[in-house]
C-alpha cells in the first residue's frame, strides 16, 4: 500500500473553513497519515500563559487558558453546524469532554509554575504541546461529521525521544518499533490524525522537538512507514527563490535536493524545520511543500537528486547585521590567533553567518544582538575590534559551481553603487555571502535575483 504522510500546519488548521479544506485534500488519498500542527497562535498563546503564571500573573495565565478554550470550541460549533450529521450530538459531546480535559490539564499546570515560581523545561513542554493535543483530536472528530473515517492517534504512543526538552532527539529504533499501530488502523481502512510537534520521554513525560517542530513529527513517521511522499501542505506554493513579501518575483522552486533544501532551511526560506529532511533522505522519500489554498500548484518537490539548470537557486536576505574584523596585536601569532577568536564565539555561544579570514585579521558577520557587547570585549584581549552595524547578508544559495565565474560577474554588476562590506564564498556549501549597508538590502538583493532568474 502507498502511503502518504501529509502536514498540515498552524495557517491549515485556523478556522472550520480551513479544517474543511484540510479534510478535503485527505479524501484524495487512498492511504494517507495526518500530521497536524497546533492552530494558528496557539502555541505561541500556550508558551505566554506558561510565562505569565510563572511571573505571578496566574490570573492572567488562566484567563490567556479560558480564551484558547474558547476559540476551539468556536471553531467546532462553526464546522459542526456548517457540516450537519446525525452524529453531530455525540461528535460535539466528546470533542467538548477533551476540551474540558485538556484545558483543565492546562490549568493544573499554570497553577503549578505560579506556585514554584518558575516555567520549567518540561513544564513548558507540558503546556505547549497542548494545542497539538487539542487540534489532532478535534480535526479527527470533525473528519467523522464529513464521514470520512479519521481516527485520532496520540502522538506519545509513537514519537518516541530523549529527555532533552524543549528540542528532544527522537528515538527512531523505538519509533520504528511502535510505526506499526498506525497500520493497523490504516489497514481497517481509517485514516490517523496526529498531533506533531510532540512526543514522550522514556519517563512518560512529555517533549517537544522544536520551533515548527510538525514538520519534523511528519517526516519521522513517513520515515518509519517507507511512506511514498511526505508532503508539507502550507499557506504557500513551496520554497520560493526568495523571500516574496519583498521580491516580486520570487517564483517557487520545483525541484531541490535534500542537501540544497537544507542549507535553504538553515539560511532564508523558513517553510521547512531543518532536521525534517533527515528521515526523508535516509530512506530517500520524496518531500513535497504544497499550498493547500492553490492545491493544484506544483510546489516544491525535494528528491536525492535534483537536475539543477539555473546558476543558482535562491537569493536570501537578513537585515540587523553586525560587521566585527578583529586584527591581532602581532602579526606572528598565526592560526592561534584563529583559534582564540574562535574559542571566544564558541565560548558565548555564538553563531556567525559569514567569515573572512587572513593570516592576521578576522571578519565575522553575525546577528546584532545583546551578545555583541560582550563579545567585543572579549575580542580587545585578543587583537583590535572594529565594529560596523547596521549592515544587512546576502546569500545566494546553490551557486553552480562550472559557472562561478560568470555567476560572480553578474554579481558584482548588480552592486553598482552599494558598498559591497565583505563578500565570501563556501564552494561545498555552494553559498556565496556578502554583505552590504542595510538600506540597500532589499535592492540590491531584488537586483540580484532580477539578474539571475529572469
Ligand atoms: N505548533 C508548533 C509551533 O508553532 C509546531 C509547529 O507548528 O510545527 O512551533
Ligand atoms: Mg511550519
Amino acid at each position: 500500500m502507498d502511503l502518504h504522510v501529509l502536514k498540515f500546519g498552524g495557517t491549515s488548521m485556523n478556522d472550520h473553513k480551513t479544517w474543511k479544506k484540510v479534510l478535503e485534500i485527505i479524501k484524495k488519498y487512498e492511504y494517507p497519515i495526518v500530521v497536524v500542527s497546533a492552530t494558528a497562535k496557539t502555541t505561541r498563546q500556550l508558551i505566554e500563559a506558561g510565562k505569565l503564571a510563572a511571573d505571578n500573573k496566574l490570573e492572567k495565565a488562566l484567563v490567556l487558558g479560558e480564551s484558547i478554550k474558547l476559540r476551539h470550541l468556536g471553531i467546532l460549533h462553526n464546522f459542526l453546524r456548517e457540516n450537519p450529521h446525525p452524529k453531530r450530538a455525540l461528535i460535539e459531546e466528546s470533542c467538548e469532554k477533551k476540551l474540558d480535559e485538556k484545558i483543565g490539564l492546562l490549568h493544573k499546570f499554570l497553577t503549578y509554575t505560579h506556585k514554584v515560581g518558575e516555567l520549567t523545561p518540561a513544564m513548558k513542554d507540558a503546556i505547549a504541546s497542548i494545542g497539538e493535543q487539542i487540534s489532532s483530536y478535534l480535526l479527527a472528530q470533525c473528519g467523522l461529521a464529513t464521514d470520512q473515517l479519521t481516527q485520532f492517534v496520540e502522538a506519545k504512543k509513537i514519537i518516541k525521544t530523549d529527555k532533552n526538552y524543549g528540542n528532544a532527539h527522537p528515538n527512531l529504533a523505538l519509533i520504528n518499533q511502535k510505526i506499526g499501530s498506525l497500520e493497523t488502523i490504516l489497514d481497517g481502512g481509517f485514516t490517523p490524525v496526529i498531533g506533531g510537534f510532540y512526543g514522550e520521554a522514556p519517563d512518560g513525560t512529555t517533549t517537544t522537538l522544536g520551533f515548527e517542530g510538525s514538520d519534523y513529527s511528519a517526516s519521522l513517521i513517513g520515515g518509519a512507514l517507507h511512506a511514498k511522499s511526505i508532503e508539507i501542505w502550507t499557506d504557500v506554493s513551496g520554497v520560493y527563490t526568495s523571500d516574496p513579501r519583498f521580491i516580486k518575483d520570487a517564483k517557487p522552486i520545483p525541484e531541490l535536493s535534500y542537501f540544497d533544501a537544507t542549507e535553504m532551511a538553515y539560511f532564508g526560506s523558513k517553510v521547512l524545520h531543518p532536521s525534517t529532511l533527515k528521515p526523508a533522505q535516509e530512506r530517500n522519500i520524496p518531500v513535497l511543500v504544497k499550498n493547500m489554498f492553490a492545491p493544484d500548484d506544483l510546489g516544491t518537490k525535494i528528491i536525492r537528486e535534483s537536475k539543477q539548470t539555473q546558476k543558482a537557486l535562491a537569493v536570501s536576505f537578513k537585515e540587523d547585521m553586525a560587521l566585527l574584523t578583529i586584527s591581532a596585536y602581532e602579526t606572528v601569532m598565526g592560526y592561534s590567533f584563529l583559534t582564540r577568536v574562535f574559542k571566544v564565539l564558541d565560548e558565548h555561544r555564538i553563531a556567525v553567518d559569514a567569515v573572512n579570514t587572513t593570516e592576521a585579521s578576522v571578519t565575522i558577520a553575525l546577528s546584532d544582538s545583546e551578545k555583541l557587547n560582550e563579545i567585543t570585549k572579549a575580542f580587545i584581549e585578543i587583537g583590535t575590534v572594529e565594529v560596523q552595524k547596521n549592515t544587512g547578508l546576502i546569500s545566494i544559495i546553490g551557486c553552480r559551481i562550472s559557472d562561478a565565474d560568470q555567476l560572480t560577474a553578474q554579481i558584482f554588476e548588480c552592486i553598482g553603487d552599494t558598498n559591497l562590506e565583505m563578500i565570501s564564498f563556501t564552494k561545498e556549501k555552494r553559498i556565496l555571502n556578502m554583505v552590504v549597508d542595510e538600506k540597500l538590502m532589499v535592492e540590491t538583493a531584488n537586483q540580484i535575483h532580477k539578474k539571475l532568474f529572469d
